[in-house]
């Protein structure tokens, strides 16, 4: 903290795990010894480059690319890209190091990576996105590569960031190999990983309700954001047959009390993927409250599916949800629930299942497009699925094993957390001071 006070939020996502992790390490004191921890939260590598590049108006744009190459004690670097304003190295970092626990989880051979720009995809032109784009690859291509570190999506790095991306990293190394996850299927990529993040969330979700003998049917689903997470968490709560009654974006949230149909999901598709708008529209549309610069959790609801960005669910928020009798808490975003928010779930002993278990579906389909990529085929949309969703049953195993208490209740921050970290602390052991 001394050496870098501004990061905040790599700071609270360290915290967290240190917090879980403490009686575990006291009781297996060779990783002290060996001085894992201290080694887990310095990133191997810190790339910081400059991204350079004309706008439709032929001006000079500068913004800031990172990649942060955290770990690679179990596989090559992995991990998405966020283009958002708000990208900074803290955030980063964060990002990069709750990946390294998540990619555990996952039990495919993955390492711990982040990256991004403080770039803004929003209002800009698809030309104006591809420049940036080859301008950011231009730099970043010398980094990675398919067996050191290969890059995703995430905030604002959609199927056409990525096409971008892949188009200049291949023009530069003259080389076609799986070096981005997310491409377009035509050209490497794998069914099913558009869907994978919140198919997966919801998978996870469908397990912690079993642990209650109880499943999604009529269930009623608070869900945030809409972009590429939410939506299918929102499509796969439907098939399985909840109700969901709430979708937002940075601008507010829709509250639909009829629950969003599979048409009305399809407006938000459309809406969001060909128009790049507003969630406001569907209020106009479908007649329902939409309510500007709030977010969605004072809407009473039995599961909450955090879906848009970090620090989402504030303690106010958490006490509306658990006063409206929610039971259930799946994280879909990236540590979207602030530490008191978290605290006041623990507390209450709802199911509360952090980010890096719950929304791994994500990343473990990413290893799946990395190991058809390898063998060069490509699995059917059953085949994925069907490996997304026992990704998703085994990591909740990994859950249980690590975090079910002696009164029954499941604490899922501690079984994420000491779950994914054995795998990794093993692997730091075995190859010696590095
Ligand atoms: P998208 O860019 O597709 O969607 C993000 C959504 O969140 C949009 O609705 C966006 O609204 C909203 N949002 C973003 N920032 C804010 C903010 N500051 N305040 C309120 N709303 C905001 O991203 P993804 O769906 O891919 O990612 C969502 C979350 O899931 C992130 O935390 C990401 O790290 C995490 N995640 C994503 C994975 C993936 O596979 N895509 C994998 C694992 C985790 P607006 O359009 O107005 O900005």
């Amino acid at each position: 903290k001394a050496q870098d006070p501004n990061q905040l939020e790599f700071h609270q996502a360290v915290h967290e795990v240190i917090e879980s992790l403490a009686p575990f390490l006291l009781d297996h004191p060779k990783y002290l010894k060996m001085r894992i921890l201290e080694r887990l939260v310095e990133p191997e590598r810190v790339l910081h480059f400059r991204v350079p590049w004309l706008d439709d108006q032929g001006n000079i744009q500068v913004n800031r690319g990172f990649r942060v190459e955290m770990n690679s004690a179990i596989g090559p670097y992995k991990g998405g890209l966020r283009f958002h304003p708000t990208v900074n190295l803290s955030i980063m970092k964060f990002l990069a190091f709750e990946q390294t626990f998540k990619n555990s989880l996952t039990s495919l051979p993955m390492g711990g990576g982040k990256g991004g720009s403080d770039f803004d995809p929003k209002n800009k032109s698809d030309l104006e996105v591809m420049r940036f784009c080859q301008s950011f690859m231009t730099e970043l291509f010398r980094h990675i590569g398919p067996n050191t570190d290969v890059p995703a999506g995430d905030i604002g790095v959609g199927g056409r960031e990525i096409g971008f991306l892949f188009g200049q990293y291949k023009r530069l190394r003259n080389e076609f190999t799986g070096v981005l996850t997310g491409k377009g299927i035509e050209w490497g990529g794998s069914l099913i990983r558009p869907e994978a993040t919140g198919y997966g969330t919801v998978y996870f979700a469908q397990e912690m309700m079993s642990t209650k003998g109880e499943d999604l049917k009529g269930k009623v689903v608070c869900i945030s954001g809409s972009g590429n997470v939410a939506q299918f968490a929102a499509q796969k709560v439907l098939e399985l047959g909840g109700k969901v009654v709430t979708m937002s974006d940075s601008g507010g949230f829709i509250h639909d009390p009829d629950g969003i149909d599979p048409e009305k999901l399809e407006f938000i598709f459309q809406l969001k993927n060909e128009q790049r708008g507003r969630i406001k529209e569907y209020s106009d549309k479908y007649g329902c409250p939409y309510h500007a610069g709030q977010r969605p959790w004072s809407v009473a609801c039995d599961i909450a599916l955090p879906c848009a960005t970090e620090n989402e669910v504030h303690k106010e928020d958490a006490e509306h949800l658990l006063k409206n009798g929610c039971q259930v808490v799946a994280e879909g975003a990236n540590m979207p629930c602030t530490p008191e928010a978290v605290h006041l779930f623990l507390k209450s002993k709802i199911l509360y299942a952090p980010g890096k278990a719950a929304n791994a579906g994500g990343v473990a389909v990413s290893g799946l497009e990395m190991a058809q990529n390898s063998m060069r085929l490509n699995w059917t949309r059953e085949e994925v699925d069907a490996r997304l969703h026992t990704i998703m049953k085994t990591i909740h195993a990994m859950c249980l094993k690590h975090g079910a208490q002696k009164d029954g209740w499941i604490n899922y921050v501690d079984g994420a957390n000491i779950g994914g970290f054995v795998k990794v602390a093993q692997a730091m052991l075995a190859q010696g001071v590095v």
